[in-house]
């Protein structure tokens, strides 16, 4: 086993027993003598497979069976467009609520589909970064739908209660959330999220849609993108990404028995607590988001002596602290702690961090 933490935001870290047991059933998946990619999606016993996982999925969430699960293909920029086209009639419009990059690529995306209303929320003040209470959101009662980002990625930004809406349904870009703490479902509308963070492999997208938002799609909508005929077919309209499927089945197995999604989110809370405690203490090493706004997931803090970044960057490389390089668009350094980033992870990185300062200062 390799000794590299990695703190990638995504593709990401994969929990070890998973990818073990995916190397161990890789060339004869459960005695059929061939590697699962290789199974007609099909066949008898793949469907077998993916049913399972989506009971897995459906049991750790806890999702209401007035609920579809889709296992969609194109990402969560794939979703960017899915979802107007798919919840978007002609003269209604949607509510999109800014609080950081994704957010903000979503709601550019939508604008080439239909009538977007965009709601800034970002709120610096004294250096610190802050956002508008939800409770505040200018928000427009007659909206097709509300998107908004609960923990934006590059940001490290994370809205941790669920807006009211008063009825026009919520959607949400979970990608870097999902399953990382409980979330109640029923409260949504749609919820979206790449797989290649908390879930899975990339090229796999999870879509939870109520059921009554199915069915309304625009004329032009490809096939593949509309949620009627995903769930019509089981997600197997055309030729789903069944080695991420199945991969994303063995995490929720895993997850499972570490006690559910309850369980893993007092490690991540933990693992977050651990890391922003050592930044805040520290002269080198800062963090300026607003404490009830920061992410437990994507954790960016800043070297105040910038020219140290890229001795920070290679020496933590060395140590087996990998991936620590802030999204250009912020600049710094970003530790993703996901799902399956042990808390030895941060630890580790914790005691780096301290006696990086401490050569240093
Ligand atoms: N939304 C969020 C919150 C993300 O973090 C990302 C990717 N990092 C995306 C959307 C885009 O996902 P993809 O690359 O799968 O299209």
């Amino acid at each position: 086993m390799s000794e590299v933490f990695n703190f990638c935001a995504g593709p990401a870290m994969l929990p070890t027993p998973v990818m073990a047991k995916a190397q161990q059933e890789f060339l004869n998946w459960q005695g059929t003598g061939s590697s699962v990619m290789e199974l007609s999606h099909r066949s008898g016993i793949y469907i077998a497979m993916a049913e399972k996982a989506e009971a897995d999925l459906r049991e750790l969430m806890s999702i209401p069976d007035n609920y579809k699960v889709l296992f969609c293909h194109g990402g969560g920029r794939g979703q960017f467009s899915a979802v107007p086209l798919n919840l978007l009639p002609e003269g209604k419009s949607a509510d999109y609520i800014i609080s950081g990059s994704w957010s903000k690529a979503a709601a550019a995306e939508a604008k080439n589909f239909g009538n977007i209303n965009v709601i800034d929320i970002n709120q610096d003040e004294q250096g610190s970064a802050s956002l508008m209470s939800s409770n505040d959101w200018p928000l427009n009662k007659d909206a097709a739908y509300v998107h908004y980002c609960p923990n934006e990625t590059v940001n490290g930004i994370e809205i941790n209660t669920i807006p009211e809406t008063n009825g026009v349904p919520l959607v949400a870009d979970m990608s870097s959330t999902i399953l990382s703490h409980e979330v109640d479902v029923s409260k949504f509308g749609l919820i979206y999220a790449g797989a290649q963070k908390n879930i899975g492999p990339s090229g796999l997208t999870i879509v939870i849609v109520r059921e009554d938002l199915l069915g309304h799609a625009h004329k032009a909508t490809p096939c593949i993108m509309n949620y009627k005929t995903a769930a019509d077919s089981d997600s197997m309209y055309n030729t789903p990404p069944t080695y991420a499927w199945y991969l994303a089945g063995l995490v929720f197995q895993w997850l499972k028995e570490l006690g559910g999604v309850k369980e893993i989110a007092k490690v991540n809370q933990a693992k977050a607590e651990l890391l922003y405690q050592a930044i805040d203490q520290s002269e080198l090493y800062l963090n300026h988001i607003e404490a009830q706004y920061r992410s437990k997931m994507n954790i960016p803090f800043w070297l105040k002596d910038d020219s140290l970044n890229e001795q920070f960057l290679k020496e933590s490389e060395a140590a087996g602290l990998t991936a620590l390089q802030g999204h250009r668009i912020v600049g710094g350094m970003r530790a993703s702690i996901y799902n399956a980033m042990p808390i030895e992870g941060v630890r580790a990185l914790v005691d780096f961090m301290q006696e990086f300062e401490k050569r240093n200062s």
